[in-house]
């Protein structure tokens, strides 16, 4: 038996704009990158990028989406 520190992530986080899409996507929907990691932590969900403080925080959260706060242990908000 070995248990792991992080609990099972149903996202993974696009390492290039910090979306979050599902274990088996293939590329990124929001950016078109294919790099990921399971390595993330907090979630916010953008429904309206124009309106959302949130999204002007993230500075590549230009679509609506669901972004990661913390990705690799850094957080990726500005
Ligand atoms: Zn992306």
């Amino acid at each position: 038996m070995s248990y792991r520190r992080t609990r099972k992530p149903i996202f993974k986080a696009c390492k290039k704009c910090g979306g979050l899409v599902p274990l088996d996507a293939k590329s990124c929907p929001y950016c078109g990158s294919t790099s990921f990691t399971e390595d993330w932590e907090g979630m916010v969900i953008i429904i309206d990028p124009e309106k959302s403080l949130v999204a002007k925080m993230i500075d590549r959260a230009d679509k609506p989406g669901i972004y990661a706060i913390k990705i690799g242990g850094k957080v990726a908000l500005k």
